[in-house]
């Protein structure tokens, strides 16, 4: 499978997921309609699904006119997204899986940044919209910290190490710098943030990540790290902070930074 990220409006990411064998493609996420489009017609390849991984409008803000121009358009959402998702046609539940040309994937359901969020996987490829950012994670809108938590940590991280990430917004390099403000003894988040604010600067995009990256530089995902608990505990002397109430903490902090 082939994938080409389209980035879009103020620093969103769609990405043009390309079956090989049919040429026929399916695109997460389509923010706004033109540079979808674009992609479309330079690769030549014929659009028949949409991956929607939550129902925000600046994830799903192309699917009308997309829709409109090809009628036959398949759109997956979850099912608990009904009525949020302009033009979905199907509602996923657990155990369901996702298909386009001859490709076959899954779904993990990640509630938190909103209760409908998912994240597509097709092998070692995973689409984890505003869940899982490279250093960070998404604001809780409509999910606690707990339900959070378990959706990076257990979901997501229940995937390969070597599994690609490839997320919804470039907030790489912010994210980075607040991780090394909680763990400034932590070489690899000092040599990301070198590397992507390099790539950065020559106009490049910091999308996939992988999960053993995550791993090694994610705050939300490192909330047993001795130096993080120690960080967020000094903010609340007194308490022994459990693995969740750090993630929440942490999720406060981000939130203030
Ligand atoms: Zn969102
Ligand atoms: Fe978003």
């Amino acid at each position: 499978m082939e994938i080409i990220t389209i980035p879009c409006l103020e620093d969103n990411f769609a990405y043009l997921l390309i079956c090989p064998n049919t040429q026929q493609a399916a695109v997460v996420d389509p923010s706004e309609t033109a540079p979808v489009q674009k992609a479309i017609e330079k690769h030549g390849v014929e659009l028949t699904t949409i991956l929607n991984t939550h129902h925000h409008w600046d994830h799903v803000g192309g699917n009308k006119e997309l829709k409109a121009k090809y009628p036959e358009l398949i759109i997956y959402g979850h099912e608990s997204d009904r009525g949020r998702i302009p033009e979905q046609t199907v509602f996923l539940k657990s155990g369901d899986e996702v298909c386009f040309g001859e490709q076959t994937g899954t779904f993990l359901h990640n509630p938190g940044h909103t209760s409908g969020a998912i994240t597509f996987v097709f092998g070692k490829t995973a689409f984890t919209g505003d869940t899982l950012f490279a250093a960070g994670c998404g604001r809780l809108f409509e999910g606690t910290p707990e339900q959070m938590h378990d959706s990076l940590n257990i979901q997501i991280g229940g995937l390969p190490d070597d599994t690609e990430l490839y997320f919804g917004h470039e907030y790489t390099v912010a994210n980075l710098r607040f991780a090394l403000s909680v763990e400034t003894g932590n070489t690899e988040i000092n040599k990301k943030l070198a590397a992507v604010t390099t790539l950065r600067s020559s106009g490049k995009f910091s999308t996939p990540t992988t999960l053993a990256e995550e791993r090694r530089t994610n705050p939300f995902m490192r909330c047993s790290s001795a130096e993080i608990c120690a960080t967020v505990t000094s903010r609340e002397p007194g308490h022994n902070l459990s693995e969740k109430e750090v993630f929440r903490t942490l999720r406060e902090l981000k939130n203030n930074f």
